[in-house]
Parts: C-alpha cells; sequence; structure tokens
C-alpha cells in the first residue's frame, strides 16, 4: 500500500538497563528519564528505532525531547511504523463499523489515541465528515499519512481539524483550526441511537455532543419514565432529549451558559418536543440545588466539566465533586436515582468512590451503587495503557 517507499528510521534510541520492560508489555510511552542515549543528529519529531540496553530492538517511536514523555511507540517489533499506523487506523475504523449502525448513530469517535495505538491522534467522525485532533509533534510530522490513510478508509465529505488543547503548547506546538480536506461545510445535523442532534464541528466545545457519554444518555432514557429530571451541567441537552424519548414527566435542562441552553432548546426541537421556556434554567448548579424545595426531582444526572485539570488539583476538585454530590443527595426524592460523572483524569475512580462515601455520609441519605460506566464503546482504553481512561460514572439508587 505505501505509495513511496521510505527506508526505515535507523538512529536508535537506547534505553537504559530494566526501562525496556513497559515497551515489552506494549506500553507506548517512553519517559525522558528512560533514555540512555539519543542518536546524534536525531530531530524532535522524527521516528526513531528504541532499542533495549543491550542492543535488542524493541519497536518504533516519534520522539520529543522537550517533553517529560519524550517518546511515544507507534510499533512494537519489527513492522514499518508507516505500515503500523495505517494498519492501526484501518483497525480503528474496522471497530467502529463492527460496532455502530450507521443508519442509527452515524456520531462515533473513530480514533482514541493510545486506545487505539495511535497516540496523539483523536479522530471522530460526523456523519460525512471527520474532525480531527493532533497532540503530539511527531503526530503532527505523520499528518498527511493519516490524513491520506483515513480519507481512503473512509472517503469522507471533508476533514476538518481542531487542534486546540494545551498539551500542544508543551509539544512546541501552538493551535491549529481549519479545513484540511474536501468541500467546507457549515453545521450539521447527527444522529445517535435514531435521535437528532446538531453538531458544530467548527465553534462547538467538543463540537456540541460528548459521545464518550453515548450509553449513558441511552441508560438515562431506560430509567427517565414518569421521573421528574433535573439534567444539571446540561450544555447542548444530550440526557435531556433522551429522558424526553423515555417517558419523563418533566425534564429541567439547567446550566450556567446561556448560549448552551439554546443549543439544548434546538435539540429538543429538533426532534419533535415541545420547549417550555420554565424547563431551560441558566444557573451556577450548586447555588441551584441550594435554592430548590427537597423532592423536587426523581433523577439528578450530573455531568459537570473537569474540575481538575492537573494533577495538583486533584484535592480541590474532589471537594468541589463532594460538595456537588451532597447537595444532590440532600434534595433528591426518596427512591430517586442520581447519574454522577467525572470526566477528570486525576480524580481516579478510587477518589471518587470517596468523593460520593463522603457526600452520602454528609447528605445522611442511604446510597446503593447500581451501575458503574467508564467511557462508551468507540473510546478504547488500551489494557497495556490504563492512563488512557477519564470518564467514571456511577448510579446511585437513594433511599
Ligand atoms: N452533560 C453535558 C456535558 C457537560 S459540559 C452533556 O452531556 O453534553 C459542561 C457544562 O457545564 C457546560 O455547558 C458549562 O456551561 C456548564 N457549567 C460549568 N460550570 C457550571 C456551573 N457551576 N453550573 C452550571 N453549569 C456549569
Amino acid at each position: 500500500m505505501p505509495k513511496v517507499s521510505r527506508p526505515l528510521p535507523r538512529p536508535v534510541v537506547r534505553l537504559r538497563p530494566g526501562r525496556e520492560k513497559s515497551v515489552f508489555h506494549r506500553h507506548p510511552w517512553i519517559f525522558s528519564g528512560a533514555v540512555a542515549a539519543w542518536p546524534d543528529g536525531l530531530e524532535d519529531g522524527e521516528l526513531a528505532a528504541v532499542a533495549a540496553a543491550d542492543g535488542r530492538h524493541l519497536g518504533y517511536a516519534y520522539v520529543n525531547r522537550r517533553c517529560s514523555i519524550a517518546a511515544r511507540l507507534v510499533a512494537f517489533g519489527e513492522t514499518d511504523p508507516r505500515a503500523a499506523i495505517r494498519e492501526s487506523l484501518a483497525r480503528a475504523v474496522a471497530l467502529r463499523r463492527a460496532l455502530f449502525d450507521p443508519r442509527r448513530t452515524n456520531a462515533v469517535r473513530l480514533v482514541n489515541g493510545e486506545g487505539d495505538a495511535l497516540p496523539g491522534l483523536v479522530a471522530d467522525q460526523y456523519a460525512d465528515t471527520l474532525a480531527l485532533q493532533i497532540s503530539t509533534l511527531g503526530m503532527e510530522r505523520l499528518k498527511p499519512l493519516v490524513l491520506e490513510t483515513l480519507v481512503e478508509l473512509t472517503q469522507p465529505r471533508a476533514i476538518y481539524e481542531k487542534s486546540d488543547v494545551a498539551a500542544r503548547y508543551e509539544e512546541g506546538l501552538t493551535d491549529f483550526v481549519g479545513l484540511l480536506y474536501g468541500r467546507d461545510f457549515g453545521p450539521l445535523v447527527i444522529i445517535e441511537n435514531g435521535l437528532r442532534f446538531h453538531a458544530d464541528i467548527k465553534r462547538g466545545q467538543k463540537t456540541g455532543l460528548f459521545l464518550d457519554q453515548r450509553d449513558m444518555r441511552a441508560l438515562v432514557e431506560e430509567l427517565s419514565a414518569g421521573r421528574r429530571v433535573l439534567n444539571g451541567f446540561a450544555y447542548t441537552g444530550g440526557f435531556s432529549v433522551y429522558a424526553k424519548r423515555g417517558g419523563a414527566a418533566r425534564v429541567v435542562s439547567a446550566d450556567s451558559s446561556g448560549g448552551a441552553l439554546q443549543l439544548a432548546r434546538g435539540n429538543c426541537a429538533l426532534n419533535g418536543f415541545p420547549v417550555a421556556e420554565e424547563d431551560f434554567i441558566e444557573a451556577d448548579m450548586f447555588a441551584y440545588l441550594r435554592a430548590i424545595e427537597a423532592a423536587a426531582f426523581d433523577f439528578i444526572i450530573l455531568d459537570p466539566p473537569a474540575f481538575a485539570r492537573k494533577r495538583e488539583d486533584a484535592l480541590r476538585a474532589g471537594r468541589a465533586y463532594k460538595d456537588l454530590n451532597r447537595l444532590a443527595l440532600a434534595k433528591i426524592a426518596p427512591g430517586g436515582l442520581i447519574l454522577t460523572c467525572s470526566c477528570s483524569h486525576f480524580v481516579d475512580e478510587k477518589l471518587f468512590g470517596q468523593v460520593v462515601f463522603q457526600a452520602a455520609a454528609e447528605a445522611g441519605r442511604n446510597v446503593r451503587i447500581l451501575h458503574r460506566h467508564r467511557q462508551a464503546l468507540d473510546h478504547p482504553v488500551s489494557v497495556f495503557h490504563p492512563e488512557g481512561g477519564y470518564l467514571k460514572s456511577l448510579l446511585l439508587s437513594v433511599d
């Protein structure tokens, strides 16, 4: 398949003794402290071979010496790294084709970084348009190969790059946002589980639809019949639309952003649901939960933005999650449900469990966990790279 055959990268990054273990276990990251010697003349962003201290060949990685993760493997063993990238892309696309029927769900994460053996690359498909995000210098250099392969595999109408993540600055890159392939386009309508949603790849935060919560939206639909549902941090109303289709007695969408609520109204209307003004509340969720009467809702969804963006924030974020959950637990009707989520990478499952424990103790409610969830199916996490998990949700039953 290669159009131009290129020689395999020859410079060799040699690891310190013992540091080859994680690579043997297919962990793609090499920290700067694991490297014994960098080859002469190797430029940051280039591909290089990786070898153990005793010279054994381990695979191929792209490098960036200015980062603490100084190299990321794209191929293990002898496979040509460019061929490996094409194979990983093909495997990633094939997995999503096997998981989703595009007549029912046509917005999916096609490539999930390390989870698909493609560090630094995220690609989402929205109907026939792709959104690409590149977070590393090495992947930036591989962009032409990635683009060519994705075009071959998916024949998209357009590919739009939305690389505006903080990680790029650590890599020595700046933001890039713009059309990479195909014809310019405007806001799209996608379908998810047969529901319709506006997707604005160019302007939306993560395009307006968080794909990683798809399974939880479906669960909310299943559990909403007859319940009064509060969708906190509603953003574009994903959970609200599902709750409505599930037959909720009432759905209140609350968000601190008036613009987000406007999009939520739009998504409700797009699916033919009536839009009552009093069901869209512009408020800070903490203040709103304090203000509402007890037992006003039977089902509360808490899906806030990441409260911890850095490791140092984890403790402070834990406190914010606890306050939020305590307020919801104090107000939920007896027998009610709470779906509580955290997408903070640095608040792990254990800490999040402790947060909910503490919140329940302080609220004086008996709480049972009915369900635990991580990311949706199209956000795979490699067993060799557990760092790829970030989202966690608990479905709680409150006596
Ligand atoms: N649950 C949403 C995603 C949430 S994104 C979904 O399923 O699509 C986070 C949202 O929280 C944003 O819309 C933001 O405006 C809102 N937000 C952030 N801080 C808030 C606060 N303190 N109170 C209410 N909304 C808040």
